[in-house]
């Protein structure tokens, strides 16, 4: 065994559970002490500043600079109180994950030495130094500026003794360079729209917002063995390594119980998450060895996107403390399963109705069905946009993949609801309807909450999925910041709502009675949107001949994908929609595309850093062992004897010898193949030219790595295999 593989290996053996005593087995207890919530702010604010921050959060309304100046006092002040030396504004650029900027609360005072300060501007807008965060060219070096402004509906946390205030990140000239910003914005949009919409059925309704409950799967890997792994360091998966010989096959990983390691550290991380007032809720095993699963009660989409993005980080650190590393990237290990992160979503009224649950009466069942076909038709118009939110690097190597979501987007409503909708169409008359027709319709759909009960058939394979009482997102990768599909699922359904109202009320106009209006609109779109809706198997081929009948589009590729952002329909739920401006869509994308470069770009020089200086020394290292027993063969061996064995030997000599060369050449022509993309100044032409020739080779070189690890003397080979890595003793 090579050097490091051997000392790490010798490391894992000695490692014990860490356990670790949560302050208290109630949680209740300790939840949240490190959130400025509406609990602190009472004692630390005034009662005028307290109720603004409330209206404020309530209703997105603004907090003057007065008031900011209060809310700021309290702010430092609990904080301080609970051991805060420091205040960053923390966002979320386009980068993977969020990034903070410290700054001491210490100032001079009016009459000199130092003391604690944070005034009202600070936390109302801070300037850091941005021009190092991509914005796909808004920001010229000339106005390399960029603000971060407080989102007061997500609540300030504390860090170690750094006070963490959530910020929205935008450009000196105001456009958004982050996730954040166009979230609120399409969070905002889908509360005007469904609220109006909702008024067909309640007038009380003020407020519509999304909820959103994450499903994080993660892989944990001993840091031992990590740090022996420069493709895993550098690029967060393994670029080389075989299979082991027994991995998921006998399915005895998923939901069985957990190593104690494990458990320690998921406990160490959920106590860190209860203090920041995260509510986790669910741990379990997943498929893949060493892979695991974390699942909270589900918040509105802002907060819960905040949270998934702190738990992230959260689980990161607390993961040294145990000795693991937890790997987020969406397929850290070729041949078994990757991990996502599944969105739950639903949509919920101020007066506590989840609209996506059908409900008590026929009245509440309209309701229910008119933002459920509202979402079947937003899904169906831009399934191509969906995509392109959640296709990157990392997913795509689970996205039409031979597992889980494909990369056509489908529904599964389940049968019942199914057929739900089939009546709809059938039963619903394009004419004027008799009170008697009205009646039969109402009562038809007033048996909802009775069949769905009974209908528990779940389908695993699809992409979106309707769960009951809310669509699963499947397709999200593990790594992926939630914002990027939430603004185009939130953004695009406030777009549809806008237009079902425009049909609604049009008809009403002609005379039609509201509900008669509701159900035809709802009929035309059904039929308009029908393809969409899935019940068989995802994964099977037949699905991909059928989804190509139907004319659902099939794309694997990230920069084909992500060149749909570019299209009509993007225009419409984006630009005329007001979630982003045409400057910042165009920004967006250019930053995409880059991002896709680049990691192929990583990936493709770690790769052939690791064949140069690791795999071919040793495949030459191990020959000339071969070589040199073929030598002794031929002085301890008569001629016959000699004949009769050599030729076994010089076929693995040959066989290893023929796996240098072609790796060795194909290093070559991928190290050419990016000079040439390298050369190209336009970033879409050249993430499609990465895409095309560049990241084939990587599969190909890897081929052969994997057939020489499997020849080679296992004393010999210089990184952690997988059956070592994989299994957390
Ligand atoms: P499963 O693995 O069966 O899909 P989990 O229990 O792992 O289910 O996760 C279900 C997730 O769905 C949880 O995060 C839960 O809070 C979330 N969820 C439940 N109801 C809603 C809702 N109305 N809106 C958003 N998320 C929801
Ligand atoms: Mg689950």
């Amino acid at each position: 065994m090579a050097q490091f593989r051997t000392i790490a290996f010798q490391e894992v053996l000695k490692r014990q559970p860490k356990k670790v005593e949560a302050p208290s087995n109630e949680v209740t207890v300790y939840f949240g002490t490190k959130v400025f919530d509406l609990v602190k702010m009472q004692k630390y604010l005034s009662k005028e500043a307290y109720r603004a921050v409330k209206k404020a959060i309530a209703e997105g309304s603004h907090i003057d600079r007065r008031m900011a100046d209060q809310v700021a006092a309290g702010m430092r002040d609990w904080a301080i109180d609970n051991g805060a030396t420091h205040y960053t504004h923390w966002f979320h650029p386009l980068t993977d994950g969020t990034a903070e900027k410290h700054d001491g609360f210490i100032e001079f005072g009016d009459f000199g030495g130092p003391v604690e300060s944070f005034s009202g501007e600070l936390l109302v807008q801070q300037e850091p130094d941005a021009s190092s965060f991509p914005s796909g060219g808004i920001r010229n070096t000339f106005e390399a500026r960029g603000y971060t402004a407080w989102d007061v509906s997500s609540p300030a946390f504390l860090v170690g003794t750094t006070l963490c205030i959530p910020t929205v990140f935008v450009s000196y000239t105001g456009e958004a360079l982050d996730y954040k910003a166009p979230l609120l914005k399409a969070l905002n949009e889908l509360n005007k729209a469904a609220t109006e919409v909702c008024h067909y059925f309640d007038r009380k309704v003020t407020r519509v917002y999304a909820t959103l409950g994450w499903e994080q799967e993660y892989f944990l890997v001993d840091e031992a063995f990590y740090n022996a792994r420069p493709d895993l360091i550098l690029t967060g998966r393994t670029l080389v390594g075989h299979q082991s010989a027994k991995d998921q096959q006998l399915d005895d990983h998923y939901f069985s119980s957990i190593p104690e390691r494990v458990k320690a550290f998921m406990e160490d991380f959920e106590i860190e998450a209860y203090k920041l007032g995260i509510p986790v809720k669910t741990r379990h095993n997943e498929v893949a060895p060493n892979q695991f699963e974390c699942a909270p009660i589900f918040e509105e989409v802002n907060l819960a996107n905040d949270h998934n993005q702190l738990i992230m980080d959260v689980m990161k650190r607390v993961a040294r403390r145990h000795n693991f590393q937890v790997l987020f990237h969406e397929k850290p290990f070729a041949g078994i399963n990757g991990s996502g992160k599944h969105n739950n979503w639903s949509l919920a009224t101020d007066t506590g109705v989840n609209l996506l649950s059908p409900g008590k009466n026929p009245k509440s069942n309209l309701q229910f069905l008119t933002f459920l076909v509202n979402v079947v038709k937003t899904v169906y118009d831009n399934q191509d946009l969906l995509r392109a939110s959640i296709l990157t690097a990392g997913n795509s190597h689970r996205l039409g993949a031979n597992e889980a979501p494909p990369a056509i987007l489908s529904i599964f409503l389940g049968s019942t609801l199914s057929k739900v909708l089939d009546d709809l169409v059938k039963n619903v008359p394009t004419t004027k309807m008799s009170p008697e027709k009205k009646t039969e319709l109402k009562l038809g759909i007033g048996k909802i909450p009775e069949i769905l009960l009974d209908n528990t058939d779940r389908n695993r394979t699809s992409p979106f999925a309707f769960t009951g009482n809310r669509f699963e997102f499947r397709a999200v990768g593990a790594g992926a910041n939630c914002a990027a599909p939430m603004i185009v699922l939130n953004g695009a359904l406030a777009y549809q709502l806008k237009q079902f109202k425009k049909d609604v009320d049009a008809l009403i106009a002609k005379g039609r009675k509201k509900d008669e209006a509701i159900f035809q609109v709802l009929r035309q779109m059904i039929k308009e949107s029908k393809d969409i809706l899935f019940e068989g198997d995802n994964y099977s081929e037949e699905w991909k001949e059928e989804a190509a009948r139907r004319g659902l589009t099939n794309i694997t590729s990230v920069p084909e994908s992500l060149s749909t952002y570019f299209s009509e329909q993007a225009r419409k739920v984006f630009i005329e929609n007001g979630i982003f401006t045409e400057r910042e869509l165009e920004g967006r994308v250019e930053v995409e595309f880059e991002k896709f470069t680049k990691k192929i770009q990583i990936e493709a020089r770690v790769l052939g850093d690791l064949v140069i200086n690791h795999i071919i020394p040793t495949a030459v290292q191990y020959q000339n062992k071969l070589i040199e027993n073929v030598k002794g063969m031929k002085e301890i061996f008569g001629e016959e004897e000699y004949k009769e064995h050599i030729g076994d030997r010089l076929d693995l000599i040959r066989e290893i010898s023929s796996h240098v060369s072609v790796i060795k050449k194909m290093v070559y022509e991928m190290v050419e193949a990016r000079k040439v993309a390298n050369k190209l100044e336009n970033e879409r032409e050249k993430a499609f030219k990465y895409d095309q020739t560049v990241r084939p080779y990587l599969d190909k070189i890897r081929y052969h790595v994997d057939k020489l690890e499997r020849v080679i003397d296992d004393e010999l080979w210089p990184l952690p295999k997988y059956r070592e890595m994989l299994f957390t003793r």
